[in-house]
């Protein structure tokens, strides 16, 4: 059973009774599991966009083929630059707006540089 779960964005919380079998998978069960949680809410994603506003899986992978260009290299990936402090230039963690060196807030310009 697959439970979407947005943690910190008034997602729902999984019933008191679900199973705890991920402390015993491996980190690479884990993250497949990860990925199909994010596939599922991606295909739930897309279904929006389909139905409510027209768009075509053709005009879906013209957008990915051009998003996927942004990096200089279509290769089916989008890898984005690191993200460097404001203050001090360090390179800063994507999980954190706050410089582990000098302390200096750099907000991110996008969510997609949060991960
Ligand atoms: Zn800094």
């Amino acid at each position: 059973m697959v439970y979407v779960n947005f943690n910190g964005m008034g997602g729902q919380q999984p019933p008191a009774s679900r199973p705890e079998p991920e402390t015993s998978k491996s980190d690479l069960e884990a993250l497949q599991d990860r990925f199909d949680r994010l596939k599922l809410v991606t295909m739930a994603l897309w279904t929006f966009l389909k139905d409510e506003k027209g768009i075509t899986e053709d005009q879906l992978m013209a957008r990915v083929k051009e998003i996927d260009s942004f990096d200089g290299s279509s290769d089916g990936k989008l890898k984005l630059g690191i993200r460097k402090c404001g203050k001090c230039g360090k390179a800063l963690n994507p999980k954190f707006e706050k410089c582990l060196y000098c302390g200096f807030i750099t907000p991110a310009s996008s969510i997609f540089e949060t991960f």
